[in-house]
């Protein structure tokens, strides 16, 4: 079996799901519909979204509700998660928290190295943008996590706590992670357009890689995006670049689409007449074109 390329159709076909898509029902549901309010605030956009795609592991309503229970933790005082006057106080109100294998000490500690952080530079933008410019996306996303591990803190700074830095991985550490929670965290910063933040400026959309979750996989390689079985970095970037010779300024203008088309349902991931039949891209799915190959 050759590999499954995308057909020429797809790019119309991806315009029609996503003109008919129910934005308003997965918004609700998607971790950003708790930043939006915070779009005209950079700073407490950022923090807030920093906190929010690190917490961004599991499905979207437990994702939501820890999102919902650290606000209510800070009585949404953004800003105070990251004062280090409040360090203390932070420790202390966050030692129950829970969400999957995430501790509330570990994000008291994102708060104080984003206190450090920003008692010399303004944005987290500068240290992506310096990341980007010295060697593309990958390096950016490194100097990101960089930065929030910690790792390069002052001599005599506090230690991380246990598990913290592997919170943060880096598409150019050894295993060379897909790096999700990061990638989307750039994409809410960086596009301005309908449901992203846009409140960082200076870094083009088109430089922009998708945030590769296992729905927007399984779908991009149904779609013949990429030929990769694993999320590594690599199937990242094969899908960014199909995406980006479809919509060269915009690549991951689809991406909210597809996630959801996962996360809904509306995609069954597999041979279902019923629930298939109004796919957009179901001429292009791999389950459906002759030249079948296994799922
Ligand atoms: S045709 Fe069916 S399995 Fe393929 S992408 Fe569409 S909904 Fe998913």
């Amino acid at each position: 079996m050759g590999p499954h390329r995308p057909t020429p159709e797809l790019p119309r076909h991806l315009e029609q799901l996503y003109t008919r898509f129910p934005f308003a029902r997965s918004f609700a549901d998607d971790p950003i519909a708790a930043l939006r309010p915070l779009a005209r605030d950079p700073k407490r956009a950022e923090i807030a979204g920093i906190f929010a795609s690190t917490l961004a592991i599991g499905n979207t309503t437990a994702i939501r509700g820890a999102i919902g229970r650290l606000a209510a933790l800070v009585d949404d005082d953004v800003l105070g998660l990251v004062d280090p006057s409040r360090a203390a106080e932070l420790r202390r109100d966050l030692r129950g928290f829970r969400h999957r294998w995430i501790r509330g000490d570990q994000l008291a500690f994102l708060g104080e190295r984003l206190g450090a952080y920003y008692a010399r530079a303004p944005s987290l933008e500068r240290a992506f943008a310096d990341g980007l410019a010295e060697g593309g996306f990958a390096r950016g996303l490194d100097a990101l996590a960089r930065v929030l591990r910690g790792t390069e803190g002052p001599a005599g700074a506090r230690r991380p706590p246990r598990g913290y830095v592997t919170l943060f991985p880096s598409p150019l550490d050894p295993g060379h992670s897909a790096a999700k929670r990061l990638t989307l965290f750039v994409r809410w910063m960086v596009r301005a357009r309908y449901p992203d933040l846009g409140v960082w400026r200076t870094i083009p959309t088109g430089e922009l890689r998708v945030p590769l979750d296992q729905h927007v996989h399984w779908i991009a390689y149904h779609l013949g995006l990429t030929g990769r079985r694993s999320r590594s970095w690599a199937a990242v970037e094969e899908v960014s670049e199909a995406l980006r010779r479809i919509d060269p300024v915009d690549p991951v203008r689809y991406d909210f689409v597809l996630c959801h088309t996962g996360i809904s349902g509306d995609c069954p991931k597999e041979r279902d007449l019923a629930v298939c039949g109004p796919c957009s891209v179901r001429p292009d799915c791999r389950l459906w074109r002759p030249t079948r190959g296994a799922a």
